[in-house]
């Protein structure tokens, strides 16, 4: 049986996308990328629950969301000693988010939404993100959908946020159960304690060093722990939140710039001040 899903941007047809950009919803852009989470979760992991999330995000929200079709490639080369991860190059990313966005802002889009599945991309979106707001004139903001509830999803989990970890997997078991290999996830914390590195968003110093320096199964954190009952709390803040999210940015005013300079200006004449 097929559904229509009018907030799933390939589902329209060309007409009716002229019609979602006279409403302006939110255009999400979801990023994720095929790589190595452990012995317990397939390699498209991070591509399934970004791509599932900002469909019910859409679903739940589809007047102000429209929501494009998952980019499955990203930048993960430090995963590549485990076989099945595909890499892709930090400017080829850049150069081919870049596109997508200036394509979107060219249809008349002017909320663009960069969803990074995976936390490594997360970098990368916040340059394109920048960039398509100074070459296009959208308004582009960029994030990875854990970041938002990430002091709500650690009340839910009992040990630490990484990578196939107790998080993802109850994320994965919530929506679709069978394809989690429970009996194979496995604790896998091996990180030299620090007071600079950490294994987290801000940490104070950033680096990220070959994962299979200091994880034997792919997994960082401890996926043991991983239930149904916590994917499906996480799921439920997770959406509630991020729909908060692009409600908010759906409303948030987009003021014009103005020029400072005093003529004459060297810079391109027309197109430099409408920027
Ligand atoms: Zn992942």
């Amino acid at each position: 049986m097929s559904v229509r899903r009018p907030y799933m941007y390939s589902d329209l047809t060309w007409p009716e996308i002229r019609d979602a950009i006279e409403r302006q919803p939110v255009v999400i852009l979801p990023v994720g990328t095929v790589e190595q989470h452990g012995h317990h979760l397939p390699l498209d992991t991070d591509n399934f629950l970004i791509g599932s999330v900002t469909e019910e995000v859409g679903r739940r929200a589809p007047d102000d969301a429209l929501v494009m079709p998952v980019v499955p490639y990203g930048f993960n080369w430090h995963h590549i000693d485990f076989p099945g991860t595909i890499g892709i190059d930090v400017a080829n990313l850049i150069n081919y988010l870049g596109d997508i966005t200036r394509s979107l802002a060219y249809h008349g889009f002017e909320r663009i939404l960069l969803v990074s599945g995976h936390g490594s991309n997360t970098a990368l979106l916040d340059l394109v993100a920048r960039k398509t707001v100074i070459e296009t004139g959208a308004l582009c903001a960029s994030f990875m959908y854990l970041n938002i509830v990430r002091g709500e999803v650690n009340e839910i989990v009992e040990s630490p946020i990484s990578h196939a970890c107790e998080w993802e997997t109850s994320l994965y078991l919530h929506f679709d159960r069978d394809r989690v290999q429970m009996d194979s996830a496995v604790r896998d914390y091996n990180i030299p304690e620090s007071q600079f590195f950490r294994r987290a968003v801000n940490s104070p110093v950033a680096m990220m060093e070959w994962w299979s320096s200091f994880s034997d199964t792919g997994v960082v954190g401890d996926a043991s722990l991983a239930t149904l009952e916590k994917g499906s709390d996480i799921f439920d803040v997770t959406i509630d939140r991020f729909v908060e999210l692009v409600r908010e940015f759906r409303r948030r005013e987009k003021r014009p710039r103005r020029d400072h300079h005093r003529p004459p200006f060297f810079g391109p004449e027309d197109e430099g001040a409408q920027r």
